[in-house]
């Protein structure tokens, strides 16, 4: 058994590469093998969102605070609140961030596969798609 106190936590700013607008990232458990379980706790300031990117093994997001969107290519994005929980299944090329005046946080929970991936990075989500009508 392992206790990791909130104070121990790693924080990071989601790179450039991989986010538009500021997102903070803390690390909530990173299991060892061979579980393969990865939490992370995200903040999102207001229009802050993922790049669009696929999960090999998929992903769960759960909503803790704010108003988030996240959208699957091809349909338009959904609002998220807190509680709501999102299943993206392996291999749905998806994005997820905070609504353009509120920001968001949510857990994102994830396994890696056999070589360790989580994700799969593809292009920004352009201002024209993020402002786009929700469904
Ligand atoms: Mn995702």
């Amino acid at each position: 058994m392992k206790i990791l106190s909130n104070e121990s936590r790693n924080s990071r700013k989601g790179p450039e590469e991989w986010f538009t607008g500021a997102a903070w990232i803390e690390e909530i458990v990173t299991a060892e093998a061979p579980a393969r379980v990865r939490v992370v706790r995200v903040w999102f300031e207001p229009r802050a969102r993922t790049a669009w990117h696929t999960h090999p093994l998929g992903q769960t997001l759960h909503v803790l605070a704010g108003v988030g969107r996240v959208q699957l290519k091809g349909r338009p994005a959904q609002e998220i609140r807190p509680g709501d929980t999102v299943w993206i299944a392996p291999g749905e090329v998806h994005w997820h961030g905070a609504a353009p005046g509120q920001t968001m946080v949510h857990l994102a929970i994830h396994e890696a596969n056999d070589r360790g991936v989580q994700v799969e990075w593809l292009d920004h989500v352009t201002d024209q798609e993020y402002d786009a009508p929700l469904g």
